[in-house]
């Protein structure tokens, strides 16, 4: 697996742009895909026309993942106040 810096570049299919753009690669936080929150500063293609994350290497998942699974233990956490 390549492992990717911050600052590489590539190429990827936006969907916005609806073609194959150039990409950056930079940390940025990333929405889950179902919108409940976000993780951190993981590592993503970013298109150089419109600024969208368009592409996620493998090797910032267990990063999203590990991020996802601290954030529901957080609303756990929340839910299960003192009340
Ligand atoms: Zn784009």
């Amino acid at each position: 697996m390549k492992i990717l810096l911050e600052g590489d570049s590539g190429k990827a299919l936006c969907e916005h742009c609806q073609a194959v753009v150039p990409t950056h690669y930079v940390r940025r936080d990333v929405p889950f895909s179902d919108g409940q929150g976000m993780a951190k500063d993981i590592l993503v293609g970013v298109c150089t026309r419109c600024d969208g994350v368009v592409a996620i290497p493998p090797q910032s998942t267990p990063a999203i993942r590990e991020a996802r699974k601290q954030q529901l233990k957080s609303i756990e956490a929340r839910s299960g106040g003192c009340r």
